[in-house]
Parts: structure tokens; sequence; C-alpha cells
């Protein structure tokens, strides 16, 4: 049968696993959580990209149109000047040709700035579309793998509560009360043990008498310094020796 010190050592044993494989679980979801928000932000950059780049490839359509519309315009217009005697009438149908001469320098120019804009607007939304590929893959990749974890560990995570739980229900009660006082005030280490007369704790010496009711392993002693539980470790003890 156990002594209480013997059975606190254990307690913390599985309160140590159980926490790093909490966390293990815990770090794989953030971890599947940021991908997932990277993943949106970029979509939607991606989406707003697309839509400029829909809008410049209107307003090139747009002015191609217009563009070949005065082109034919001004292939008619100088069709008939050939024609016209009038004095009068030719100078309105030069005047005429050269606003369209004018207009179509104006398409022209606005429709190479508009070339140019459609040609980044496109590399960039392709750029864009790679990225947020392989945002997606990444994250399907982290899932599958935080997935693997959780199946891994879960099993574990559950054996480990039906322990704690059983332990927990042969320690008195005062005892586990303080076990979770110094456990949450020392930074998840209640239990400590002593080696070559000195606490693993806090690295100082234990007084002689205390470390002789220490080795008989069946009491509960607070470190008079850090106030943490020593257990004593035979095995190890006889190792250093
Ligand atoms: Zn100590």
């Amino acid at each position: 049968m156990p002594s209480q010190i013997e059975l606190l050592v254990q307690l913390q044993q599985v309160d140590q696993t159980l926490r790093a494989n909490t966390q293990a679980v815990g770090a794989g979801e953030q971890r599947v959580a940021e991908l997932e928000d990277a993943y949106r932000t970029k979509a939607a950059a991606t989406d707003q990209a697309r839509t400029v780049a829909t809008a410049l490839s209107a307003r090139q359509r747009e002015l191609e149109e217009r563009l070949s519309a005065a082109e034919s315009k001004m292939k008619d217009r100088r069709m008939r000047i050939t024609r016209i005697r009038n004095d009068k009438e030719l100078g309105l149908a030069r005047r005429e040709v050269d606003l369209l001469k004018e207009e179509i320098t104006g398409l022209e120019t606005e429709l190479q700035q508009v070339y140019e804009q459609v040609e980044a607007a496109t590399a960039g939304l392709a750029g864009l579309e790679g990225e947020l590929k392989g945002l997606a893959e990444a994250r399907e990749a982290e899932a599958v793998a935080l997935k693997d974890t959780i199946a891994r560990l879960g099993a574990d995570i559950e054996r480990d509560r039906s322990r704690r739980q059983a332990l927990i229900d042969t320690v008195d009660a005062a005892l586990r009360q303080r076990y979770e006082m110094i456990l949450s005030r020392r930074g998840g280490l209640a239990v400590v043990p002593v080696r070559d007369g000195t606490c693993q704790g806090c690295r100082m010496r234990v007084p002689p008498q205390l470390y002789n009711q220490i080795q008989r392993n069946d009491q509960v002693i607070l470190c008079p310094s850090c106030q943490r539980m020593l257990h004593w470790e035979p095995a190890q003890e006889e190792a250093s020796e």
C-alpha cells in the first residue's frame, strides 16, 4: 500500500502528463485556427483583386468599342470628303475629321494605360490565387495532423483522467487541497525529490533531522524554504552515490 506522499508523487506525474497532452491538443487547435484566419484574410484580398481586375477588363472592352466606332466613323468621313465640292461643307467635314483624330489619339493613350493596369492586376490576382491555394493546403495538412494528434492523445488523456480520479480517491482530502494550492502557486510543481540532502525545488539543504524523516517516505513533509512537498527517491540517491 503506497503512502500518501507516494500517491501524491503519482498524482503529480499524471497531472504533468495530462497538462502536456492537453497543451499539445490546444496548440494544434490554435495552429489550425491561425491558418483559418490567414486563409480568410487572403481570400478577402483575392476577391477584392478579382473585382478590380474585372472592372479594368470591362473598361478595356468599353474603350476598344469606342475606338473602333471612332475609327469607322473617321474612315466614312474621309471617303465623303472626296465627294464634297462645296468649300463650306469641306471645311466642316475637315473639322470633324480633326476632332475624330483627337478622340482616337485620346482613346489610344487611355487604352495603353488600361492595358498596363489590366496586366498588373491579372499578375497580382494570379499571385494571390497561388498564395491562397498554398494556405488552403497548409490548413488541410495541419488539420489532418491535428486529427492524428487528438486521436493519439485523446485515449491517453481519457486514461489519465480515470487514473487521476482513482488516485484522488485514495489521497487524504486535506493533503489534496494542499497539493492543489502548492501546484498553482509553484508553477505546476508541488512535489519535489530530495537528493543529496537538497530540495530539488529550491536547491536549499534540508535540516538533517528532517532529511531522516523524508527518507522514510511515510509522511508528507514540506520544504522549510519553498513549502513544496518533499519525497525521497532511493534509486536516484543510490545512483548518485
Ligand atoms: Zn524547497
